[in-house]
């Protein structure tokens, strides 16, 4: 498949990851000179998987709203290892 697998630091960790770039799930951060910093008036940086796993199970803890495709199954496989889901092309 096709897919352009976005290669990037983690905003939160600083780890080096790569991530379909249509699905990854960011946050709004910037760099401070050393890491990425949280900051809602920043845009949005990608998160690598285990970041982005331990997002989504805050915002289960604490009743946010998840996005639709990130509460979709396979999301993690799809934004983080290419499975492509050939049925939705
Ligand atoms: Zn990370």
């Amino acid at each position: 498949m096709g897919v352009a697998f976005l290669v990037f630091a983690c905003a939160a960790c600083g780890a080096p990851a790569q991530a379909d770039p249509a699905l990854v799930m960011s946050v709004p951060a910037r760099w401070n000179g050393t890491e990425y910093v949280a900051d809602p008036a920043a845009s949005r940086e990608p998160l690598c998987e285990r970041c982005a796993r331990q997002l989504k199970a805050r915002f289960e803890r604490d009743g946010l709203p998840i996005p639709a495709v990130v509460r979709e199954p396979g999301y993690f496989a799809r934004a983080y290892h290419g499975a492509a889901d050939e049925q939705d092309l």
